[in-house]
């Protein structure tokens, strides 16, 4: 349930709800709007429906959230989460670009796939220290040694770096060499990893797991939002179809979708989505129609190199075309 204030109420009449809300053994998450200021209120609904909130005139309207996440909902907030890494803005009537390589491979790989990124316009950049393979005998990462080379990366160019924890043992690691930490689609039910994830001060990009509802993809959300941390970002990478001309099928039906569910921002990931590097293009711009915040696309200096995902990770000069191809079609629908 949220519970909307009047507007100009004073910090003392939200502190008075607040205290009201402890006192009955309820949660509350405040949260503050250009006009409004509106609570959540998060516990046992027997509890929530004994509490007046009516009585006390700085409430305007308590209104009943019926979905089963509740901070993700669109109802609890109604403006759009603008989430910012380094100065770098993901939502909010921005398109952003995050780049990379599947895995890191080596401090030459990853420090010119990062100039390639940043000299073609994407604001973040991506690498896998840690990978989740099907295989056990795939390549699994170069582990610390990588994210040391993600710093590299990052101290030549100035992109923030997006990179996954595959373990929730390594927190403590990746936090320390990445600017936002990604859950995998194999994690995003990982509650214990969600939880901690929650606990901590850097923003989440949270993948849609490969079977998962977007009721589910909110949840998981809500348990990262539910310990205290707002800056979550949504990526959509494709779920299991029956189809097997792609890797997985991209449900760009979810991005609108979220849009109305949801005030988080949401991108694209049209590499893991598809598996085909040709098709990584035209999704990008069907991501930017569909309403997306942005998209994260695999890209290599040299794909038929790669350790991982070389057939899916665009060529530097493929890069470079869709990045033309976006900022026109993002000057078009007037996004920055
Ligand atoms: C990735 O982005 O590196 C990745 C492994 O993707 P996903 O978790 O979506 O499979
Ligand atoms: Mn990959």
């Amino acid at each position: 349930m949220v519970i909307v204030m009047r507007p100009g109420v004073t910090e003392q009449e939200i502190e008075e709800i607040v205290q009201l809300l402890h006192e009955t053994g309820l949660e509350a998450h405040i949260s503050r709007g250009e006009f409004r200021t509106v609570i959540g209120v998060i516990g046992d609904d027997e509890l929530v429906m004994q509490v007046p909130f009516q009585a006390y005139p700085a409430v305007e309207k308590v209104v009943p959230i019926m979905k089963p996440y509740k901070l993700a909902s669109r109802e609890f907030q109604s403006e759009a989460t603008v989430v910012r890494v380094n100065g770098v803005q993901i939502g909010g009537g921005t398109f952003t670009v995050i780049a990379g390589p599947c895995s890191v491979e080596s401090e030459e790989q990853v420090v010119e796939a990062a100039r390639i990124a940043r000299r073609a316009g994407a604001r973040l950049f991506r690498g896998g220290a840690f990978k989740p393979r099907t295989s056990p005998y795939s390549f699994q990462g170069l582990g610390e040694e990588g994210l040391k080379l993600l710093e590299r990366a990052r101290e030549e160019t100035g992109l923030p770096i997006v990179t996954e924890l595959l373990d929730v043992r390594d927190l403590e690691l990746v936090y320390r060499y990445a600017d936002v930490l990604q859950v995998g689609a194999r994690n995003m039910q990982n509650f214990l990893m969600l939880k901690e994830l929650g606990g901590q001060d850097k923003p989440v990009l949270l993948k849609r797991g490969m079977s998962a509802t977007v009721e589910e993809w909110l949840m998981a959300a809500e348990y990262i939002l539910k310990e205290g941390n707002g800056k979550v970002i949504l990526c959509e990478r494709g779920i299991k179809t029956f189809e097997t001309g792609t890797r997985n099928t991209l449900d760009i039906s979810s991005v609108p979708q979220i849009k109305g569910l949801s005030h988080l921002p949401v991108i694209v990931d049209p590499s893991h989505a598809t598996g085909v590097r040709d098709l990584v293009p035209p999704l990008c711009l069907a991501a930017l129609a569909a309403g997306a915040d942005g998209v994260m696309v695999e890209m290599h200096p040299r794909p038929r190199e790669a350790l991982c995902d070389g057939s899916q990770s665009l060529t530097p000069e493929g890069f470079e075309a869709m990045m033309g191809e976006i900022t026109r079609m993002a000057g078009f629908l007037g996004l920055k």
